[in-house]
């Protein structure tokens, strides 16, 4: 595939970019001087809920807006810092009174609801740890979830307790509270009213002495190639966060800031939560699911500047085809990020012609808490590649040898395991229930993020694919997203999904599932045309020498690509765990 460049120009920037020199601010770069941003608990350590709420409260930014949450219905609500203060003291003076103690988990089960930012908070502030779960899940992976992760109280709203979770009740043994958002009275002295219990309680909470490795956060994995991991995290996170947040998301003041994500996956809590407020900045949060009128207006009416989406919702952006700069005002919008797949390089393009502004792609896990690999505002983009590591952050490509020792491969462009030197504040602490998994997740020095890259010449990294989605075929190593991307720069095709089917003769074949843009009909000749396409742009080697349409692909309910899935229904397997499967 041909590789274009986006070069950047001082005269892009309507604000200068935090970071201006790549090299420079990496080379320089220290952890220690990231706590200086921090102010720390006057009882001693160091908590989330503190840096991010409380110091902004007590001081300048008390009057500022935090919250701005915009309803399903057309509803606004926004709340300062001060507000958000009171609130998540009143939340976690509830857990207070309910005898929750320091490390015991909350699960919150919420559509995007202001209760739920402001649980998440409160949760923080007791030294609790904040379990969040997605909204759209069933009952299964639900009770999955709370049994695995020793669930002490669940939050929710009365719709999906009654949908979900009360049939569930009797197998929950060690759940000792459920508190909903929108009861007016207790049921029970187990099921009771949030609104009632905040009554009650003051607005004042003093944070006891929190560890900076004390747990934070649990999140369970998409579970895009297999049963969703636990995943634990600490409060030291906050140090990649704030570093994250300043160099990815070029953060400002008075930026506008609106992260696209749930907070049942990590990026929802990690930027949809933590990182904005670490940096004092309004953050937007939309209740409703996508609606690309709605996201457009909202871009447009909160004059956001700095947006935060995925590729799922960029490719559902671009298959409708309009012209959204002719028909919104987003002049405000100044920088989009993007993460949780590979960015296809069509997207970033699409993003110059449609938005004026390029799609910066970067690169982390629920594993490593917080951005680790990107394409920052003011570098070059290469359209197809995740970036660079950010500041602090040491990434490499490795080889993984049969006697289990790794070495990194220093040789430009050759493809291995994209894996991580441990250390960096974010990192997972645990799997959970998993000590083994953990411990073999870290060979030689490293982690190992089970994702293939390469690294060129001036130590950006492409993504190749998930370790588990490589197709061997005819002695080729064929990694499916630059397969799915090429597809996708033909007009008819919407996204792309790529497997390899096994073969008696070559291994694998590569196979292509696919679904097309409105306006374009599945036909024989189409289905050629396409396998023409690839071949053509590809080489016969590493093109698909099947390929099949679909309405839609089968995604994780976070959006993601489930390959696994069109392996198993293609070869007639079973499905495995289907928890995060979109409905
Ligand atoms: P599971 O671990 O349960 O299979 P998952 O890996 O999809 O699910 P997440 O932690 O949400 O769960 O996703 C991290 C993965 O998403 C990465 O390991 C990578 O495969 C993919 N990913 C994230 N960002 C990018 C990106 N910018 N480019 C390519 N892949 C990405
Ligand atoms: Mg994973």
């Amino acid at each position: 595939m041909e590789k274009h460049f986006i070069d950047k120009k001082a005269e892009d920037f309507s604000v200068r970019p935090n970071i201006m020199e790549y090299a420079q601010e990496y080379a320089s770069f220290k952890w220690e001087d990231v706590s200086a941003h921090f102010e720390g608990l006057p009882s001693g350590g160091l908590n989330i809920a503190h840096e991010a709420i409380d110091r902004h409260a007590n001081g300048l930014l008390a009057e500022k807006t935090a919250l701005v949450w915009l309803g399903e219905n057309g509803e606004r609500r926004t709340y300062t810092f001060l507000e958000m203060k009171k609130q998540t003291a009143k939340f976690a003076n509830v857990l207070q009174t309910l005898g929750v103690e320091k490390g015991e988990r909350v699960f919150t089960l919420s559509t995007r609801l202001p209760e739920l930012y402001i649980a998440a908070l409160g949760i923080l502030k007791n030294r609790s740890v904040l379990c969040p779960l997605f909204s759209q899940f069933g009952p299964e992976p639900i009770l999955q979830r709370l049994v695995r992760g020793d669930a002490k109280v669940l939050l929710t709203t009365k719709i999906l307790f009654e949908k979900k979770v009360r049939s569930l009740l009797d197998q929950l043994k060690d759940l000792r509270y459920v508190l909903l958002i929108d009861a007016e009275e207790d049921e029970s002295d187990q099921i009771r009213s949030l609104p009632r219990l905040m009554e009650n309680v003051s607005e004042y909470f003093d944070i006891l002495p929190t560890d900076p490795e004390d747990m934070s956060v649990l999140h369970f994995t998409s579970g895009t190639t297999g049963m969703p991991k636990g995943v634990v995290h600490v409060h030291k996170a906050i140090y990649t966060h704030w570093m994250s947040g300043r160099y990815v998301l070029d953060l400002h003041e008075d930026d506008i800031y609106w992260c696209t994500a749930d907070p049942g996956w990590v990026t929802g809590t990690s930027y949809g939560i933590i990182t904005p407020w670490l940096h004092g900045v309004t953050n937007i949060v939309d209740e409703a699911e996508f609606d690309a009128a709605r996201w457009y207006s909202i871009l447009q009416n909160e004059r956001v500047s700095v947006w935060y989406t995925a590729p799922t919702a960029i490719r559902r952006l671009m298959r409708l085809d309009t012209n959204p700069r002719d028909e919104y005002d987003l002049s405000a919008l100044r920088l989009v990020q993007s993460v949780g797949e590979p960015l296809n390089p069509e997207a970033v393009i699409w993003g110059m012609e449609k938005l004026k502004l390029p799609i910066h792609d970067n690169w982390w896990q629920t594993e490593t808490g917080g951005i680790m690999i990107a394409n920052l505002l003011s570098q070059q983009i290469r359209p197809g590649s995740m970036g660079r590591p950010l500041p602090g952050i040491d990434a490499g490509v490795v080889m993984h040898h049969d006697d289990g020792s790794v070495s990194e491969i220093t040789e430009a462009n050759k493809e291995g395991e994209l894996a991580l030197r441990p250390g960096w504040p974010s990192m997972f602490r645990a799997y959970l229930h998993n000590d083994e998994k953990y411990a073999n997740s870290f060979v030689g020095g490293w982690y190992l993020s089970g994702d293939l890259a390469y690294k060129d010449e001036d130590g950006y990294f492409w993504f190749v694919g998930r370790a588990d989605d490589i197709i061997k075929t005819s002695g080729h190593m064929v990694g499916p997203f630059e397969v799915e991307s090429t597809l996708m720069e033909h007009p008819a095709v919407a996204e792309a999904g790529v497997i390899g089917k096994p073969d008696p003769l070559i291994g694998q074949l590569v196979k292509a599932f696919v679904s097309l843009k409105s306006g374009y009909e599945p036909s024989e000749d189409l289905r050629r045309e396409l396998i023409g396409f690839g071949r053509k742009r590809l080489g016969v080697a590493v093109a698909p020498k099947e390929l099949e349409f679909q309405q839609s692909l089968p995604k994780t309910r976070s959006g993601k690509i489930m390959r696994r899935l069109l392996k198993a229904r293609e070869m007639g397997l079973p499905e495995g765990d289907t928890s995060t499967l979109e409905d």
